[in-house]
């Protein structure tokens, strides 16, 4: 199943080039009030939403055109974002190369660096766009994997991994290029893409083979494969959750592969991954 959030906070479940509104299906998740869980909800219940859009679509639900909504986050309370720093040997190497991307930063293997957070507020969805940072700066585009975390745990196998994702989408990690820490690089507004919808995990046969591509007006600019992964999702969870409790919606971004690259107000960001869709993302002027 391929779930959105679309215009004013609808559920969508995609069809082809259309959107069925599938909102009424939230009526299942239970009511919440102050403090609000440390999950999201939808991600925590989604089973038993799933059910309720499969009765839905009995009768006949509105529907629109892909073309005609605007795409928010597929996961509206994430939790935390959690993100791999270089985690494909030639971005690795190009980011030790390359000055502008390192900034005299020591740029490690993850197996000993570990992984970062970036904060929760930076996550948005492909239509609401993103707005450069900080213009005196290089900022740049990272496609990458993410994983929508399904089911909480803490200290989890890589074997028994996959059974806690719910779903994958396309992520940018938007960065600041400097020298400060990159949790505060990769938080700004905006800089947290996630999208154009949720995969569910039974739709992705395999995680470890699927294509990226993103162009920047209409220019190649990053093309891999998630079989290149240093560590893959699996590995990512059990890491990650050797740390912290993982909750269902927290996001977990796999890292980027060689081609990262400057983008500029005015730019327009195609990113997709095979299975996964296809989203436009536009910089504001
Ligand atoms: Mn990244």
């Amino acid at each position: 199943m391929q779930l959105c959030r679309f215009n004013d906070d609808r559920l969508g479940l995609i069809r082809g080039d259309e959107v069925i509104d599938v909102t009424a299906a939230l009526k299942v998740l239970p009511p919440c009030s102050y403090p609000l869980p440390k999950h999201d909800l939808l991600i925590a219940h989604l089973d038993t939403v799933r059910a309720e859009i499969e009765q839905l679509i009995q009768g006949a639900p509105l529907r629109h055109a892909l073309t005609d909504v605007l795409l928010l986050s597929p996961v509206a309370n994430p939790g935390k974002v959690v993100a791999a720093p270089v985690n494909y040997a030639k971005h690795l190497a190009e980011a030790r190369d390359d000055q502008a991307i390192h900034h005299q930063n020591q740029i490690g293997e993850i197996q000993r660096v570990g992984l970062f957070l970036k904060a929760s507020s930076s996550v948005v969805g492909a239509s609401e766009g993103l707005r450069i940072a900080r213009p005196d700066r290089r900022n740049d585009h990272e496609i990458e994997l993410v994983a929508v975390i399904g089911k909480a745990g803490r200290n989890i196998p890589a074997a028994q991994a996959l059974e806690h994702v719910a779903g994958y989408c396309v992520g940018l990690d938007m960065t600041v290029r400097g020298p400060e820490e990159r949790s505060m690089r990769k938080s700004p507004d905006g800089y947290t893409v996630l999208g154009p919808w949720l995969t569910t995990a039974d739709e992705v046969a395999d995680v470890g083979t699927l294509d990226l591509l993103i162009e920047v007006n209409g220019e190649v600019r990053q093309r891999a494969n998630t079989r290149d992964l240093i560590i893959g999702v699996a590995g990512l969870i059990e890491f990650a959750s050797s740390f912290y409790t993982l909750q269902p919606g927290d996001i977990l971004m796999t890292g980027t592969p060689e081609g990262v690259s400057q983008v500029f107000p005015g730019d327009r960001m195609v990113a997709q991954i095979s299975g996964l869709g296809r989203m436009t993302v536009d910089i504001d002027d």
